[in-house]
């Protein structure tokens, strides 16, 4: 069902309340922000509000505090940067609620940034009086936190059953748009490359994905308990022997949808720079670090064809050289292909981002676990609380 966004509301002197996502890295300490990368994704929506009208009110929860204030976890630096990044003056709140807080409603083109909302346990926990105090601040509500979509705290979820309307802002409606479309209605043929470090942490977007997708291409360490159910010597790797059954059946279910890697990089030590060979039959004592040089053609074939792919999760031990290259390699198939291409995860966005081709993928994903919950199947209940068009 397709939810309100921010393009149908009514902005103007309107006070808004904007669920963002500045949970961003801090240095120890908690003043200086490591990455602003989240705030700039907020952008479009806040300038679009500020641009119609509205007064704004931003809340966002920062790392795990807890329920108690925590100076290291303060919103402070974010309303430093967005001031910075906005031209205009943002001013920092004490709180996210309570009388103050009411006090210092924004007019018309002014800035408010509430205080960490995970300072009071309630956020987390849902909590219908601190949600409806949240909504009290406000005429309108928006999300614009895909991020936090998969969480049904008061900020995503609860305050909305006290507010008119609920609307996606822009950052939530583009992750909708091209996560709903691939998984549903998808460019074909349509790719998933999956990787990464366990199957069970991907079941259901296995699941759900093997609905869809023409074909799945599978690296990473997940690969090896793949192989070891269908009877490979997979040496030292990592593999989950506890998963081995539930591999055959998503074996079976997938059939030939499903791709695995043929050859392998291979050491007998986990560590950057170690000796290292390429093998198709991994030996006693070795473990696999990174898809070879066959697979990584095969797979490059294989999303060369594609219309569509959806890649979360990397190929191999990337973050130590040389088991970086199938991952690296992937990337640039995956930037050269001409796709529609979806990429979420921290490691495959890093990927993208060392072989230099961020900027040839179609969407990157801001949502880790949103995305991957997504992509599993399951609606988030972020979105479904907002108000349906
Ligand atoms: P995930 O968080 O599930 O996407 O897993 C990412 C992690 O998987 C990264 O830290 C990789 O180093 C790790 N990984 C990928 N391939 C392998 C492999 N063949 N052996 C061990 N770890 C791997």
């Amino acid at each position: 069902m397709s939810k309100l966004s921010i393009r149908d509301l009514e902005l103007k002197d309107k006070c808004v309340f904007m669920r963002v996502d500045f949970n961003v890295p801090l240095a120890p300490g908690g003043q200086e922000i490591t990455s602003d990368k989240r705030i700039r994704a907020s952008l479009p929506s806040i300038k679009y509000a500020l641009d119609h009208g509205a007064g704004l009110i931003l809340a966002s929860h920062l790392g795990r505090p807890k329920g108690k204030p925590n100076a290291e976890m303060s919103l402070k630096p974010c309303a430093v940067k967005l001031a910075e990044l906005l031209g205009r003056p943002v001013t920092m709140a004490p709180d996210c609620i309570g009388a103050a807080v009411v006090a210092m409603k924004p007019k018309s083109g002014e800035v408010l940034l509430l205080e960490n909302l995970r300072f009071h346990a309630e956020e987390e926990k849902n909590d219908p009086e601190f949600s409806r105090q949240l909504a009290s601040l406000c005429d309108v509500y928006v999300n614009d936190a895909f991020g936090s979509a998969h969480r049904a705290h008061a900020s995503t979820v609860g305050m909305i059953a006290f507010v008119k309307q609920a609307a996606a802002g822009l950052l939530m409606d583009k992750e909708l748009e091209y996560l709903g479309k691939a998984t549903t209605n998808p460019d074909r043929p349509c790719v998933s490359i999956l990787g990464g470090a366990k199957v069970s942490d991907k079941i259901e977007v296995i699941q759900n994905l093997a609905k869809v997708v023409d074909q799945l291409l599978i690296g990473g360490a997940m690969a090896y308990t793949f192989l070891r159910a269908r009877g490979e010597a997979t040496g030292k790797s990592l593999v989950e022997e506890d998963k081995l059954e539930l591999a055959k059946q998503l074996m079976d279910q997938l059939g030939p949808k499903l791709m695995l890697p043929v050859d392998h990089v291979v050491s007998a030590e986990f560590k950057a720079d170690a000796p290292h060979e390429t093998v198709t039959t991994i030996p006693d004592g070795m473990m696999a670090l990174d898809i070879g040089p066959k697979t990584i053609e095969a797979f490059s074939a294989v999303v060369a064809k594609a219309k569509t792919i959806i890649w979360n999760g990397p190929m191999g031990v990337f973050e130590m050289k040389p088991f970086d290259t199938g991952t690296v390699a992937l990337a640039k198939a995956v930037a050269g292909s001409g796709a529609i291409s979806i990429v979420g995860g921290g490691d495959s966005e890093k990927a993208i981002k060392s072989a230099g081709v961020a900027d040839k993928i179609s969407h990157v994903s801001t949502g880790g676990g949103a995305s991957l919950e997504f992509l599993g199947g399951t609606v988030l209940p972020g979105v479904a609380a907002l108000t349906n068009k």
